[in-house]
């Protein structure tokens, strides 16, 4: 599939292009290993001088092609599947921080990434700042250290919902050169496309939208291929890999490097990757993320204006109401729609919310989202229990926060089903 298709064209068709009589649907290879009939073949693959797989821990033809279209969605030069999205932030920052390094980070981010930047990064020695979104340049600038490696934001921050301001975190990620890290799992690429705002580095929870129906467990990391590692803060991109026999990334694959040396050294010595099913499954849901991704978005408005006229609701947030004030960045890089995830406070706070979640019958209650049923969570108590209350407050969670997930069932259902609930928790 040509680079210059339409989203929707390349959602269907991504990478996969079948030779005469072979499967017109991405087959699954559920193969650990490949076959050969020279040992100097294998030797070839071993050096990265021959293409082609050798062992399903480094690729495998069905992962391939999901990273594939992963890539083209994106616009990157190249991707890696990983086990989970947790392990492909954990393998972003790996790639380019150690012992000793230091990374800046919204602090409105998913709690199980700032668990990851704050307890057990900081355990590997690799320090984080959380710096709040909304701080001017000047301050986040301030946040930076001599050693630090990466800025991070998420596109949506989940589940504060507010819009990441992709030009001043690029703007500080070039005055302190070094790669700005974005997590786009809440937008997908239909919605926002951060390597058109600045993003070096792109990384999913293919779990969410990507997968679509909560069947897959599964992360990627892409490459914008737009950053020169080249710079002095690097050295594990430039100089010699001495465990790949003195391999030097950026000099062998230049814009590439980073990918490159994120699946042959971390892969191989991590072995975070993702099963060939689910790597299947996430390819097929992807046929249809531009379709469902237009029905998230306009289901969630909806549901947001009926409960932002309710009597018993205290206050809503989704970025595309007018009133807040994510309003204007949410028009700005999210103009074709702001996803699926809508928070709202009942009257009554915490135990109200709690309340209303029994009373719902349509929209359940699960601990995802991204679903193509509607879910919803209380995130004080159940996602985010582990951070301290001011750590919930810093990354956007209320104690009367209550998450929505909107499916694209009919609004109509959807509605009805909040109405009758609402209804209910009142007497
Ligand atoms: C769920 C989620 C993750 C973690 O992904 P898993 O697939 O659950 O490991 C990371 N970032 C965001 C924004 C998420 O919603």
């Amino acid at each position: 599939m040509e680079k210059k298709s339409q989203v929707e064209t390349q959602c269907v068709q991504g990478t996969y292009d079948p030779k005469s009589g072979e499967p017109r649907v991405l087959p699954i290879v559920q193969s650990t290993t490949y076959k050969y009939y020279d040992s100097d073949v294998v030797a070839g693959l071993f050096d990265l001088t021959v293409d082609g797989h050798m062992y399903s821990r480094i690729s495998n033809p069905t992962v391939c092609e999901f990273e594939g279209k992963m890539a083209l969605l994106e616009g990157g030069v190249g991707a890696v599947a990983t086990a989970s999205g947790q392990s492909a932030s954990m393998l972003a920052m790996l790639n380019i921080c150690s012992a000793g390094d230091h990374i800046i980070s919204s602090s409105t981010i998913y709690g199980g990434t700032y668990n990851l930047f704050n307890v057990s990064l900081r355990k590997l020695g690799i320090e984080v700042t959380f710096v709040r979104p909304t701080d001017s340049m000047e301050k986040i600038l301030k946040a930076a250290k001599p050693n630090t490696k990466a800025i991070f934001g998420e596109t949506i921050g989940n589940p504060g919902l507010n819009i990441l301001d992709f030009d001043k975190f690029s703007q500080v990620s070039k005055a302190l050169d070094v790669p700005f890290i974005v997590d786009n799992t809440l937008a997908t690429p239909f919605l926002c496309k951060p390597f058109e705002h600045g993003a070096n580095i792109i990384l999913h929870s293919t779990t969410k939208y990507t997968d679509g129906h909560a069947t897959s467990i599964g992360g990627v990391i892409i490459d914008g291929g737009n950053f020169n590692w080249d710079n002095g803060k690097f050295p594990g991109l430039v100089e010699p890999d001495e465990s790949y026999h003195g391999l030097r990334y950026y000099e062998r694959f230049k814009e590439s490097a980073y990918i490159v040396k994120a699946r042959v050294q971390l892969l191989r010595d991590f072995g975070t990757v993702m099963s060939p099913f689910n790597a299947f499954l996430s390819h097929l849901g992807l046929e249809t993320l531009h379709l469902r991704m237009e029905r998230h978005s306009a289901n969630a408005l909806e549901l947001a204006e009926f409960l932002e006229n309710h009597e018993s609701i205290s206050w809503v947030k989704y970025p595309l109401l007018p009133n807040l004030d994510e309003y204007a960045l949410a028009k700005k890089y999210l103009p074709n729609g702001a996803s699926g995830i809508l928070t709202f406070g009942i009257k009554g706070g915490s135990e109200a919310g709690k309340e209303l979640i029994k009373h719902l019958k349509l929209t359940s209650l699960v601990v995802h989202l991204g679903d193509a049923r509607t879910s919803i969570l209380h995130p004080a108590s159940t996602t985010h229990r582990q951070l301290s209350e001011a750590e919930q407050i810093a990354s956007g969670v209320a104690p009367d926060l209550v998450r929505v997930s909107v499916g694209i069932e009919s609004i109509k259902d959807i509605i009805e089903d909040f109405d009758m609930a609402l209804k209910a928790v009142k007497k």
